[in-house]
C-alpha cells in the first residue's frame, strides 16, 4: 500500500488534534480531523485538512483510518526483559520480584545474555511501532560493568531505527557509598545517559538526594527516579523529590516513574505534593499495566481493590507533564507484555480513565515523553519532521482500542518497515 518510492499522498486520513499542532482543520468531539498527508524524501511535506474538491488521482485514499506518529516510550527495563521463563515470580508480589530479578541477575546477566535479551526487546517495539524508548539499567556492582558497554553497543546497533536512552538503576542507599556514586555518575555522563535511583523512605533520604542531585549538576545529568511503588501510605518520596529539587535549584530535566502511593494518601497531603511537583517541574510517568499486576496483591486469595496507579488527572490538571509507559516486559516485575504502546495506551484508556473526553491524553505515549527524553520533533507530525508514523484500522478511538491492531502498518522514514516480532523460541537457549 506504501509506495516502496518514498514519495506519496495518503489522503482522508483521521488526526488527532493533540499530535498535529500545526493543522488547521474542524476536529470533531474526540478531537479528530480527516487530513491528508504527503511525503517525500523520507519527511512530512505537509499536512492540510481534507479537501473534499481535491484529485484523487495520485493519492492513496485511506478511507479515514487513524495514523498516530510513531510511540515515544519512556520507562521500561530491558536489562531484565524475559526472563520470565527461567526466573519467574514465585508469588506475584514485590518482594517476590525484587529477590527473583537479583538472583537471576547475580548469577546469569552476563554481556551475551543482557544483549540477547535487549535486542529481542527492540525487535519488539520496533515492529509495534516504537521510536525513541529510555531503558534502566539494573547499575548494582558489578552489573554496571557489564550492562553500560552493551548498552552503548545496542544503541549504535540500533541507530536510526529505534533512539535508545538508558539511565542507571539502584536502591537510593547505594548512593551512601560517595565514591563509588560518583564512578557511576562519570560513568553515566560518559555513556550521555540518565542519573536514576529508587527513591525509599529511609532516615536519610533527604542527605542523600542531595547528592544525587548534586552529581547530576556537576556532570550535567538529567534524572530518573523510581519513587513510592507501594501502597503504603508513608511513602512521600515524590514530594522529597520536588523539594529536594527546588532547593538544589536543579534545572535539568526530571522524570518520576510509578508514585503509586500518592494515590492513598489523604487529600490535603496530595495537595501538598502535587503543588512542590508543579512548582519543581517535575514529569511523572504511570506504568498502568506493571502497576496493576503488583499492587494490592497480597497473596491470600483476595481479590485487588485498587488500581495501582497515580493521580495522573489531578498532575496534567496542574500543567505537570504526564506520560504512560511499558516498564516491564515477561519479567519477574511483570509476567506479560511485549513493548507494544498501543497496548500500553489502551490499557492506560481502561485503567485510568483516559476517555469521555479523551482529550490531549494521546500525548501521554507520544509527544510528552519525547519531551521529557529532549526528542526535537519525536511524537507529533508536523510538516518537515521525519515521516515516521503508524497507520491503524481504527477509524474511531472504539475501533481503535477494541481490537489489537496487529496488522498496522508502522512507516519510517517514509517507507513501511516489516513488522515481524521475534520469534519466543529464539530466546530458549537462554532460559535453561
Ligand atoms: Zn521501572
Amino acid at each position: 500500500m506504501i509506495p516502496p518510492s518514498g514519495s506519496y499522498r495518503l489522503a482522508n486520513i483521521r488526526l488527532h488534534r493533540s499530535l498535529t499542532p500545526g493543522l488547521a482543520a474542524a476536529f470533531d468531539p474526540d478531537g479528530f480531523a480527516l487530513a491528508d498527508i504527503s511525503v517525500a524524501d523520507g519527511k512530512i511535506a505537509s499536512i492540510v485538512a481534507r479537501a473534499k474538491s481535491k484529485a484523487e488521482a495520485d493519492a492513496i485514499d485511506l478511507a479515514g483510518r487513524i495514523v498516530l506518529p510513531c510511540f515515544v516510550d519512556c520507562h521500561t527495563h530491558i536489562d531484565k526483559g524475559h526472563i520470565w521463563p527461567r526466573k519467574p515470580n514465585p508469588d506475584g508480589t514485590f518482594m517476590g520480584a525484587l529477590n527473583a530479578t537479583g538472583a537471576d541477575r547475580t548469577t546469569r546477566w552476563n554481556a551475551e545474555d543482557v544483549a540477547r535479551r535487549m535486542d529481542f526487546s527492540l525487535r519488539s517495539a520496533y515492529a509495534h511501532g516504537t521510536k525513541a524508548m529510555r531503558t534502566h539499567l539494573d547499575s548494582v556492582p558489578p552489573q554496571e560493568e557489564i550492562s553500560w558497554p552493551v548498552f552503548e553497543a545496542m544503541r549504535e546497533k540500533w541507530r536510526g531505527r529505534i533512539d535508545l536512552q538508558a539511565a542507571c538503576l539502584l536502591g537510593i542507599e547505594g548512593v551512601r557509598d560517595k565514591a563509588w556514586f560518583e564512578r557511576l555518575a562519570k560513568r553515566v555522563a560518559a555513556a550521555k545517559g540518565v542519573l536514576g535511583v529508587v527513591t525509599y523512605m529511609v532516615p536519610d533520604l533527604e542527605e542523600l538526594l542531595d547528592q544525587v542531585f548534586a552529581q547530576a549538576i556537576k556532570h550535567g545529568l538529567d534524572l530518573d527516579f523510581h519513587a513510592d511503588e507501594t501502597d503504603d501510605v508513608a511513602a512521600m518520596s515524590l514530594k522529597k523529590i520536588a523539594e529536594a529539587s527546588l532547593w538544589n535549584g536543579f534545572e535539568g530535566n526530571i522524570l518520576v516513574g510509578h508514585c503509586c502511593s500518592l494515590a492513598r494518601q489523604p487529600d490535603l497531603e496530595v495537595l501538598d505534593t502535587l503543588d512542590k511537583v508543579a512548582k519543581a517541574r517535575l514529569a511523572v510517568v504511570s506504568l498502568p499495566m506493571c502497576n496493576l499486576y503488583l499492587q494490592d496483591r497480597r497473596n491470600n486469595h483476595t481479590t485487588p481493590r485498587w488500581r495501582g496507579v497515580t493521580l495522573l488527572h489531578e498532575m496534567k490538571a496542574r500543567g505537570i507533564k504526564v506520560a504512560v509507559a511499558s516498564d516491564n516486559t515477561r519479567d519477574p516485575f511483570y509476567a506479560y507484555g511485549d513493548l507494544d504502546m498501543l497496548e500500553v495506551y489502551r490499557m492506560a484508556t481502561r485503567i485510568l480513565h483516559f476517555d469521555h473526553p479523551v482529550g490531549d491524553w494521546p500525548k501521554a505515549v507520544a509527544a510528552t515523553p519525547a519531551e521529557v527524553m529532549r526528542l526535537d520533533g519525536a511524537g507529533i507530525l508536523a510538516a518537515g519532521s521525519s515521516a515516521d508514523f503508524i497507520i491503524f484500522k481504527g477509524r474511531s478511538w472504539t475501533e481503535l482500542l477494541s481490537r489489537p491492531e496487529s496488522d498496522r502498518i508502522v512507516v519510517r522514514e517514509g517507507r513501511a518497515i516489516e513488522c515481524q516480532l521475534p520469534d519466543y523460541a529464539e530466546l530458549d537457549e537462554l532460559m535453561v
